[in-house]
C-alpha cells in the first residue's frame, strides 16, 4: 500500500511536472530571455541610431537650405531692382515691371535683397537693398541697415584684397543668360531716369538682336558677427556683364555697358530661422522617442548631461565661410541619447511579465495542492476498498468456517454430551447471526443512498427505550455492562424509528468490541446510552470508558470502510462501515454526529437531533 501511495504520487507529480510545470518554465524562460536581449540589442543600437538620426537632420537642414538658396539662384538678376525690363522686343515705348522681390511675400527664411554695381562712382551710391511686402513694422529699418552693412562689407574686403571676381566667377561654377543688348542696357540703367532711356529708343531698337552673354556665378555663403554678436548669414553672387562699344555713343544713362560690369547681389539669411525654427521643426520629424533634440543655447539639461550626445555645427556642416575660425562652431545644436523611454519601456514589460508569471505560479500551485488532494482522496479511497475486501473476506471467512466446523463434528456424531451439543448449536446460530449482520450492513449501506423514507415527529425515548432489552440482551459473556438514562420531557424530535436503532446498536457493538467493559472489575463503570436536553436540542449521547479516539482520525472514521490503524495489526473484526452507517442515518433524519473526548476517559457519540415543530 505505502509502496502504491509513493509510486501512484511520484508518477503524479512527475507528469505534472513534465506537462505543465516544464513547459511553463521553459516557456516563461525563453520569453524572459528575449525580453532582455531585446532591450539590450535596443539600447545598444541607440548611439549608432542617435548618430544616424544626426545625420538625416543635419542632411534635412542642409537640403532646406539647398532649396532655398537654388530657388534664388533661378532668379534673373534684373530683379534685384524696384522695377525692371523683361526680355523681349522694345515697341514704341519701354515699360518696367515692378519687381517680384518688391511685391511679393518674402520667403521664409530669407530677411532681404542688396545688390551694388562694382567700381560705381555715383558718388554716396548706397547698396540697393529690397525687403518685399513683409509686415515687420519697426524691425523694417534695424534689417535695412543690417543689410546694407553686409553688402558694404562685401564690398570692402573686394576692395581691399584687389580680388578678380568676374575672372574667377567665368572659370568656375557659372551660368550663361544670354540677353539682347537694349534688355541688358535697360536694366542696368537706372530705374528713375525714364526720361533719358525715352530718347535712345531709335538706338535700342536697333540693336535689339545682339545677344550678349551674362555669367551668374553660385551664391557662396558667408557669417560673421557683428561687434554687439548678432549673427549674419550672407550669400552673395557675383554678375559679369562683357561691356559693349556699340553704346559708346548712347547717352549716360544706358552707358554702364561700354565698358565691363560686375554686380555683387545676394540676400540676408534669417538666422532665428537656420540656427532654430528649421532644426527644430525637422528634429520633430525625423529623430525618435529614443533622441532628444538639444537646440542652441539650451540651458544644461540634467538628462542631456549623463548622455551621449552627437553635434551639428551650422556654420561649418552647411558650408557657410567665416574669418574667425571661432564663429565655424556657432549654433551648435545636438541630438542626445534617451534611454529613459526604453527603459521605462523595459520596466512596464518586465512588471507585465512578472505579474503573468506570478499568476502562472498560483495556478500551477493550486493545481498541483488540488492534483495532491485528488490522488490522496483516489488512494484513501482504494485503501478502505482494499480493507474493506479484507475485513469482508476475513468476516465471511471466520463464521463460514466457524459453522462449517461445528456442523461437520455434529453430522459425525463427534459430539454426544447434551451440554456441549447445545453449546455447538448455540455458536452456529451465533455465527450465523454475525453473518447475517454482515450482510445486512452492507445492504443497509446500499439502501440508505436510496432510500427516501423521511423522518417525523417522534419520542426518542420510546425509541431507545423499545432497544434496551434486546441490547442488555446481546451483553458478551452475559454480563450487563449497559446503563440507559432517559432525560426528562423532551420534546419531540424528527427522527426515523429505525435509523435510531441501526445508529444505536451500531454504537452499542462498537463500544462492546473497541471498549469492552472488564467483567472482573465489579466497579468498572457499564457502558451509558442517554438522552438529554442540551443547548436547546434533544441529545442522544453513548458513551464508554474505552481509549477514545484520536482527534487526527474523527472526520475520517465516519467515512465508507474506514478503520483506524493497520487490517493486519487490528484485533476486532469489523468491516468500516458500523460509523459510515451511523452518519447515514442520521444525515438521513437531519440530525448531526460528532465523537467527543468523554471527561474522564473514552469516548462520547453524540447525535444531535432536530426538534420537532410545533404544529
Ligand atoms: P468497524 O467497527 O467495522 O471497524 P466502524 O465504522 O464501526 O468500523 O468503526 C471505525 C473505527 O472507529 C473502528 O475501526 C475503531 O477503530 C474505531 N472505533 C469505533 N468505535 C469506537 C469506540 N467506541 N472506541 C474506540 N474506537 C472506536
Amino acid at each position: 500500500m505505502v509502496q502504491l501511495t509513493l509510486g501512484t504520487k511520484r508518477t503524479a507529480l512527475a507528469l505534472y511536472g513534465v506537462l505543465l510545470v516544464l513547459p511553463t518554465l521553459v516557456l516563461g524562460g525563453l520569453h524572459w530571455r528575449q525580453l532582455v536581449i531585446d532591450h539590450e540589442t535596443m539600447l545598444a543600437v541607440v548611439p549608432s541610431d542617435a548618430q544616424d538620426a544626426t545625420r538625416r537632420l543635419r542632411d534635412a537642414i542642409k537640403s532646406s537650405l539647398k532649396e532655398l538658396v537654388e530657388r534664388e539662384e533661378a532668379r534673373p538678376f534684373y530683379e534685384y531692382r524696384a522695377a525692371y525690363f523683361p526680355p523681349g522686343n522694345i515697341g514704341g515705348e519701354v515699360n518696367f515691371l515692378p519687381s517680384p522681390l518688391k511685391v511679393g511675400p518674402t520667403p521664409r527664411g530669407i530677411l532681404g535683397w542688396f545688390s551694388y554695381t562694382a567700381g560705381d562712382t555715383t558718388t554716396g551710391r548706397l547698396p540697393r537693398v529690397i525687403l518685399g511686402s513683409r509686415q515687420s513694422g519697426a524691425k523694417e529699418e534695424e534689417i535695412k541697415n543690417a543689410i546694407t552693412y553686409a553688402a558694404l562689407d562685401i564690398q570692402r574686403s573686394e576692395t581691399r584684397m584687389g580680388t578678380m571676381p568676374s575672372l574667377f566667377s567665368r572659370l568656375f561654377n557659372t551660368r550663361d543668360d544670354s540677353l539682347t543688348l537694349p534688355v541688358l542696357a535697360l536694366n542696368l540703367a537706372d530705374e528713375n531716369d525714364q526720361g533719358c532711356v525715352a530718347d535712345e529708343l531709335p538706338v535700342l531698337r536697333r540693336l535689339q538682336h545682339e545677344k550678349r552673354p551674362i555669367y551668374l556665378s553660385k551664391f557662396l555663403l558667408h557669417f560673421y558677427r557683428e561687434t554687439d554678436g548678432t549673427p549674419r548669414l550672407v550669400a552673395s553672387r557675383e554678375v559679369t556683364i562683357d561691356g559693349d562699344t556699340r553704346l559708346s555713343s548712347a547717352s549716360l544713362c544706358l552707358a554702364k555697358l561700354r565698358s565691363n560690369v560686375l554686380i555683387r547681389q545676394g540676400f540676408l539669411i534669417d538666422p532665428n530661422w537656420l540656427f532654430r525654427e528649421l532644426p527644430a521643426a525637422k528634429a520633430a520629424s525625423v529623430l525618435r522617442l529614443s533622441q532628444q533634440f538639444v537646440p542652441m543655447d539650451a540651458t544644461a539639461d540634467p538628462l542631456a548631461a549623463n548622455l551621449e550626445s552627437f553635434s551639428i555645427h551650422p556654420v561649418r556642416d552647411l558650408g557657410f565661410s567665416t574669418k574667425d575660425p571661432r564663429n565655424e562652431v556657432y549654433g551648435e545644436i545636438k541630438v542626445a541619447v534617451n534611454v529613459k523611454e526604453l527603459e521605462s519601456r523595459f520596466r512596464t514589460q518586465s512588471v507585465r511579465f512578472l505579474g503573468v508569471a506570478a499568476m502562472l505560479i498560483v495556478s500551477l500551485a493550486t493545481g498541483l495542492i488540488l492534483l495532491l488532494r485528488s490522488v490522496n482522496r483516489d488512494l484513501e479511497a482504494a485503501r478502505r476498498t482494499e480493507n474493506f475486501v479484507a475485513a469482508v473476506t476475513h468476516e465471511l471467512r471466520t463464521p463460514v468456517s466457524a459453522i462449517k466446523l461445528y456442523g461437520e463434528m455434529l453430522q459425525d456424531g463427534w459430539v454426544d454430551d447434551p451440554d456441549k451439543l447445545k453449546e455447538y448449536y448455540r455458536r452456529i446460530v451465533r455465527e450465523t447471526g454475525r453473518l447475517e449482520t454482515l450482510v445486512e450492513n452492507v445492504l443497509e449501506k446500499s439502501q440508505l443512498g436510496q432510500r427516501g423514507t423521511a423522518p417525523e415527529p417522534d419520542d426518542l425515548n420510546a425509541v431507545v427505550e423499545s432497544l434496551a432489552s434486546s441490547l442488555s440482551s446481546l451483553a458478551p459473556d452475559g454480563v450487563l455492562d449497559i446503563a440507559f438514562e432517559y432525560g426528562d420531557d423532551l420534546p419531540l424530535v424528527m427522527l426515523i424509528p429505525e435509523g435510531v436503532r441501526s445508529i444505536v446498536s451500531n454504537l452499542v457493538e462498537n463500544a462492546r468490541k473497541y471498549a469492552r467493559v472488564p467483567t472482573d472489575d465489579p466497579n468498572a463503570e457499564p457502558l451509558l446510552v442517554k438522552t438529554h436536553m442540551l443547548a436547546g436540542n434533544v441529545v442522544l449521547d453513548v458513551m464508554d470508558r474505552g481509549p477514545g479516539i484520536p482527534h487526527s482520525e474523527r472526520t475520517k472514521i465516519f467515512d465508507a470502510f474506514y478503520r483506524i490503524g493497520n487490517e493486519k495489526t487490528r484485533t476486532a473484526r469489523g468491516t468500516g462501515l458500523g460509523l459510515h452507517l451511523v452518519a447515514l442515518q442520521s444525515a438521513a433524519m437531519g440530525a448531526r454526529v460528532a465523537v467527543l473526548d468523554r471527561k474522564g476517559g473514552g469516548s462520547v457519540f453524540r447525535i444531535t437531533f432536530e426538534t420537532a415543530r410545533q404544529g
